[in-house]
């Protein structure tokens, strides 16, 4: 995705219909300012988080275009019998995730709230930093997922994943006209 400033990212979401208790506490520059110009370019799904970190709004970029998801985080529960979260494969990127690094994520009121589908995904939302092989946790991964699939593929695959996210929450691409 393109590089956003502080006030493309305002303009960005003033052009969507979330409401305002949704975006007023969103930490932008808290969730961005790491990023280089490669990371912008090699983004197709970013995470705006607010001050807990379990909540904010999701940036994805597509083929299809540029959507605005505000989504809720949380963290896998410890199960009963062992006391530890299960492992689980991110439903975005496909990678596994300890359950330490797990988490479950719903999209509330892109569509109705009655109607929130969770996703198993990466708890730190870092899934296009994972499908390229930067992180540790793609390292561990790779390991625990014997794939016979290079990083270009594995692109191509959270692109495909997102788009049929994106279909089924019905969402409407936003204007992402800040060339
Ligand atoms: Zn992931």
């Amino acid at each position: 995705m393109k590089r956003l400033t502080q006030e493309q990212f305002t303009h960005l979401i003033e052009s969507t219909s979330l409401k305002p208790r949704q975006t007023r506490d969103l930490k932008f520059l808290a969730s961005t300012s790491h990023m280089s110009a490669e990371d912008w370019s090699n983004s197709e799904v970013l995470a705006i988080k607010d001050r807990t970190k379990q909540k904010g709004v999701l940036i994805v970029t597509i083929e299809s275009g540029t959507y605005v998801l505000p989504y809720e985080l949380t963290k896998l529960a410890p199960s009963s019998s062992t006391g530890r979260a299960s492992s689980i494969i991110c439903d975005l990127c496909m990678t596994w995730q300890s359950g330490t690094r797990a988490g479950s994520v719903v999209f509330p009121g892109v569509r109705t709230a009655s109607t929130s589908v969770g996703y198993l995904c990466c708890a730190d939302l870092e899934c296009s930093r994972h499908v390229r092989t930067l992180t540790s946790a793609s390292k561990i991964s790779r390991a625990q997922v014997r794939e016979n699939m290079n990083d270009e593929s594995r692109i191509v695959r959270l692109h495909v994943r997102l788009q049929s996210i994106i279909t089924s929450l019905q969402a409407q691409p936003v204007s992402n006209d800040h060339s």
